[in-house]
């Protein structure tokens, strides 16, 4: 430990767009202060007040400090081991679980706490690929998306931030960046200031939305009609680039004949929009340029998700929006990097069982040959993040399932292993982060020691593969050597210049301007308007519309957004007090509910107990449960995933949370004795219509 006090820069490597680059101030060993940093120009000095507080998670109630073993079967306890005996054990069970029933059985579950590219994808990929374990299809997020984008352009970098104050027309469509990707909003102001229109699509009146010049507050899962419609509008008003489709694009006929049902009324109408308001953002896309989307993620969390996202970013190519400085989409620009872990991993993926993380309920209770005997978690927490929670809760508590969970605080998915591992956090280890907001990608620089007995995953997978005689992991054991070795599997300007400078940007540039500086990474360079094997994949095909579950029984639709509180579920053991239903107000006056009431919301697949908050930003027919939430921010420890199937989205597998449907009644409680308290519905199950 160093005495005195000292800076470092470093990134954010959490699961969000912008990879800020930050001023840790470190005193006397310990983290004082988290800054935004001027390193990134994005970032400018300023991040949010979640990353602020990372150091209450460094040094929080909930930090594990030193490896855990359960003892005296489930309901047991876990108590104090050293590393030598939580790894020999995991080793062990690893080993036995093999001879057994075959190391298929052992699933392997990991996505986002990190985006940085050592703390997965790594040594990790490398034990569990030469033991031949079963694969995880990471599919929560974004697969919709990245499959979608990927059909039409290939890989091709968006509209960076900075650019959007060019463009003239901006929409804003399934995204809320005062939450997530904050340092897009400024550039969304400037331009705003400068005479540019802004439409927000979102069923929320989010901030943004409040500040737009239109807001189309659609039905959730009814993206797709609403983004066919205006290529219908495009297609049928001559306002198609005709030129730029013959010259740039393949298969618009067949993308016209699938639009051609959605007229303007039939799309407002099933998205329950003005269908006056929604010609006018129909004509003001075709008329004004440079007009950019802001394409986010939460038009895919539906059963119509993937063809939501293909059909809103084909808009700027039937439309010829591109050429321009602030003219097309922004998505992802994870596609400036050429490299990927196939380069450094150096073991050949197996052929073994590939299991969708979204279906971990069914993975866990129902799968054979061999069932899942052994579950590996790190950088995840799947028992409030998966769909259907009830059965994956069902499943974690098998006294037959032997966890592991390797983290950096006791999350509700480290309370019921049976070995917990203590992980790093970013502020106590090497890793390089690059951002799928901007074309950077950074270096993460360690601040402060590890705390406890905390060890990075590079290390910790990289003795598990020597342990069990694996010999793809014995040439680096620290994460400084991984470093190493990661960098020195990209092109060497730019593993030295990131060594050097700890910052670089791809060689498309920080603002590329698409069909000018990036054009498309498919076979041809052409845009893909009707990707055929995509649409043979697509059960009801490409650009088709599948009807919203709201049921009689079930009216309301159950949005879980994410909020400024949490990153995903990471920081969710901060929150403080249970969090609040949100429902428009003559939604509850329907039901005889009130602010501060207890509510139950329901459906056939189970319950959440919380407050409830009558909000008018709402939608009618639609409530809010924030995304992210631990057990112990509702009343009953169930999430807003105990309310959501684990049936998937029409293209790339994803997870169908905003298909929810549910009711909500008031809940009364009474005191039944002295000592116990029991919950009741004061209103029966009928639902009110
Ligand atoms: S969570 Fe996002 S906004 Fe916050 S510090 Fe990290 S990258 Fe920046």
């Amino acid at each position: 430990m160093k005495w005195g006090r000292s800076t470092v820069d470093t990134v954010c490597p959490l699961d969000c767009p912008d990879a800020c680059s930050l001023e840790v101030t470190v005193e006397n060993g310990k983290v004082l202060r988290i800054d935004g940093s001027q390193t990134h120009d994005a970032t400018n000095g300023y991040i949010c007040g979640k990353v602020r507080r990372f150091g209450e998670r460094v040094y929080g109630d909930a930090r594990i400090p030193h490896p855990l073993i359960r003892e005296g079967g489930r309901n047991g306890e876990l108590r104090k081991a050293s590393w030598d005996d939580a790894l020999g054990l995991i080793a062990s069970r690893m080993e036995s679980i093999r001879d057994e029933w075959s190391a298929e059985a052992i699933l392997p579950f990991s996505y986002g706490g990190s985006n940085g590219l050592l703390t997965q994808d790594t040594t990790d990929a490398r034990l569990f690929r030469q033991f031949g374990t079963s694969r995880l299809a990471r599919t929560v997020c974004a697969m919709p998306t990245s499959t979608a984008s990927q059909a039409l352009y290939g890989k091709m970098p968006g509209v960076t931030y900075a650019d959007y104050r060019y463009a003239r027309l901006i929409i804003v469509w399934g995204a809320n960046p005062s939450s997530s990707g904050i340092h897009l909003v400024p550039h969304i102001k400037a331009a705003q200031e400068a005479g540019a229109a802004l439409v927000v699509i979102d069923p929320r009146r989010t901030n943004l939305a409040k500040q737009a010049d239109i807001h189309l507050a659609l039905k959730p899962g009814t993206d797709v009609v609403v983004a066919l419609a205006l290529h219908r509008f495009l297609f049928e008003q001559d306002r198609a680039d005709e030129e730029f489709l013959s010259a740039h694009a393949s298969g618009a006929e067949r993308l016209r004949e699938r639009a051609a049902e959605w007229t303007i009324d039939r799309a407002a109408d099933v998205a329950g929009l003005d269908p006056e308001l929604l010609e006018h953002v129909a004509e003001m896309y075709a008329d004004i340029s440079p007009a950019v989307i802001r394409c986010g993620w939460g038009l895919e969390r539906n059963r119509n998700g993937g063809n939501a996202v293909l059909s809103v970013l084909a808009l700027p190519t039937v439309a010829g929006k591109f050429g321009v400085r602030g003219g097309g989409y922004s998505m992802s620009n994870s596609g400036a990097w050429t490299h990927t872990p196939e380069d450094w991993i150096g073991v050949a993926e197996p052929d073994t069982r590939l299991v969708n993380m979204n279906h971990l309920g069914r993975a866990l209770l129902d799968y054979r040959d061999p069932p899942v005997q052994m579950l590996f978690v790190y950088n995840c927490n799947p028992a409030v993040t998966m769909p259907n929670q009830n059965r994956v809760l069902e499943g974690l508590a098998r006294e037959d399932l032997f966890t592991v969970v390797f983290d950096q605080v006791m999350t509700d998915t480290a309370a019921l292993a049976d070995v917990v591992l203590p992980a790093t956090t970013f502020l106590e280890s090497y890793d390089i982060v690059p951002s799928y907001g901007l074309s950077t990608m950074q270096l993460a620089k360690p601040a402060i020691d590890a705390v406890g007995e905390a060890r990075p995953n590079v290390e910790v997978f990289a003795e598990l593969g020597a342990r069990l005689g694996l010999d793809a992991n014995h040439d680096h054991a620290t994460d400084v050597e991984a470093l190493l070795e990661v960098t020195g599997a990209m092109p060497d300007e730019v593993a030295s210049t990131l060594m050097d400078a700890g910052i670089v940007t791809a060689s498309t540039g920080g603002a590329p301007i698409q069909f000018v500086d990036v054009t498309p990474g498919t076979p041809d360079g052409k845009v893909q308007l009707f990707p055929e094997a995509l649409d043979h994949q697509t059960p009801a095909g490409l650009y088709r519309y599948q009807e919203d579950p709201t049921t009689d029984d079930y009216p309301l639709s159950l949005i879980s957004a994410a909020t400024d509180k949490t990153i995903n579920s990471t920081l969710g053991e901060l929150r403080r007090g249970p969090a609040t239903l949100h429902m428009h107000p003559a939604d509850a006056e329907r039901r005889g509910l009130s602010t501060g009431d207890t509510v139950r919301m329901f459906n056939a697949l189970g319950e959440v107990h919380c407050p409830l908050t009558l909000n008018p930003d709402m939608r009618r027919s639609t409530v809010g449960l924030p995304k992210g939430l631990w057990r112990m921010s509702t009343l009953n420890g169930s999430t807003a995933n105990a309310l959501v199937s684990d049936e998937l989205t029409d293209i790339g597998g994803g997870a169908v949370f905003n298909d929810a449907r549910v009711e909500v009644a008031r809940v009364v409680t009474v005191a039944l004795d002295s000592e116990n308290v029991a919950e009741w519905t004061a209103d029966s199950d009928e639902p009110v219509h």
